[in-house]
């Protein structure tokens, strides 16, 4: 069975970082894409863990080579996603959420890819700039930059499968999981051939 592929968007701050870990410590079988980034490493930050981080021109040289399923430029520096790490995750059985922008998601739905794309939303902008401002990764011309862009990506919720308001962390994780098992649970998911053996279905055609 092939791995199903998530799409997790939502403005900057509203917490999908932090969800997104939260899910893959909690569920087996769902890793994290890794992306690719010309963004410097924040505090704490691994190389090969929290993205590949690259010089432009490398980045650059990869959208040439056809390389990334899709990328963007958010805030300033480019972000991609690499198409053949994915399709090898997916391959082995294994789902796969993607943390990425609203531009991304929609190069992605545009290629028809089968995926289930999900947006976090804060409970509110006062909220969302306490979160980035505690968060005390960018300056304040950097947070004020990240929230005059979060209304024009809020403004993209409607093409997305489903909507988690992250308020209180636990209930959206709870929720965030429930949209994961659900797509587990989707008859196309089953291994067919094991209700036809355990059933004994072929005998009755
Ligand atoms: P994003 O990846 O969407 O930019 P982060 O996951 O980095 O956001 O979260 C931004 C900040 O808000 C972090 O400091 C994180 O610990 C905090 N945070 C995330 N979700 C919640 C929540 N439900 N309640 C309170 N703080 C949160
Ligand atoms: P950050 O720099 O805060 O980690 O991420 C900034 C934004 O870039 C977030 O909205 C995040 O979802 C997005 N992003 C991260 N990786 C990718 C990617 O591979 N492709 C696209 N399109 N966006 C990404």
């Amino acid at each position: 069975m092939k791995g199903s592929i998530f799409i997790v968007s939502a403005p900057s701050g509203a917490g999908k970082t932090t969800l997104c870990k939260m899910l893959i410590q909690s569920m087996p079988d769902i890793i994290h894409s890794i992306s690719y980034t010309t963004r410097p490493p924040r505090p704490g930050e691994v190389d090969g863990k929290d993205y590949y981080f690259v010089k432009e021109d490398r980045f650059l040289e990869m959208v040439r080579k056809g390389e990334f399923l899709e990328w963007a430029e958010v805030h300033g520096n480019l972000y991609g996603t690499s198409k053949q790490k994915l399709l090898e995750t997916i391959n082995n059985g294994t789902d796969v959420i993607l943390d990425i922008d609203v531009q991304g998601a929609s190069q992605i739905r545009a290629q028809q890819i089968d995926a289930t794309f999900i947006f976090i939303l804060p409970p509110s902008m006062e909220v969302l700039k306490e979160r980035l401002t505690k968060r005390q990764t960018d300056t304040e011309e950097i947070i004020q930059r990240r929230l005059q862009k979060a209304r024009e990506e809020i403004k993209q919720y409607r093409s997305y499968d489903y909507v988690i308001i992250n308020d209180e962390l636990e209930v959206a994780l709870e929720q965030l999981k429930a949209v994961v098992l659900s797509q587990r649970l989707k008859t196309e998911k089953i291994p067919h051939e094991w209700v036809e053996k355990t059933f004994q279905l072929q005998s009755l055609l």
